[in-house]
């Protein structure tokens, strides 16, 4: 059913609990949790607890929670003191534009300069 966790899913994993992660951030709705593999000095991901491929698809099912994701993203560039200097959310959706994890979420990039337009 729309939005029930996936055994093959990684971030549903970590939802769980059945992976660890290093949880920054953990709402009714959403996890924020550190990227294993950070591409910038803060680099945290911000999912929703329900399983959608992609934020199109959230958005379109979910749109509540779509904007919980957004507001924790949010919270997370405050919690992590990126307001002042500016930090970057994205939304890698499809493979050819980078996502490799398919389940809905928001790298919250920032701590560094960011150059515009993305690579
Ligand atoms: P995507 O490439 O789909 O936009 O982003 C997926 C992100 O998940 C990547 O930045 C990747 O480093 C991160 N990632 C992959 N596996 C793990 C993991 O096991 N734990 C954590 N915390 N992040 C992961």
């Amino acid at each position: 059913m729309a939005g029930e966790p996936q055994a093959d899913c990684l971030f549903c994993k970590i939802v769980s609990g059945e992976v660890p992660a290093t949880v920054v951030r953990d709402t009714d709705t959403t996890v924020a949790f550190r990227d294993i593999n950070p591409q910038a000095p803060t680099h945290i991901l911000v999912i929703p607890k329900v399983h959608y491929p992609d934020a199109a698809s959230l958005a379109a099912a979910e749109p509540q929670i779509a904007a919980d994701v957004l507001r924790e993203a949010g919270s997370v560039a405050v919690d992590e003191k990126l307001v002042e200097t500016g930090y970057r959310v994205v939304f890698n959706t499809g493979s050819g534009a980078g996502q490799t994890v398919f389940h809905a979420h928001a790298h919250v990039l920032g701590g560094r300069g960011l150059n515009w337009p993305p690579g």
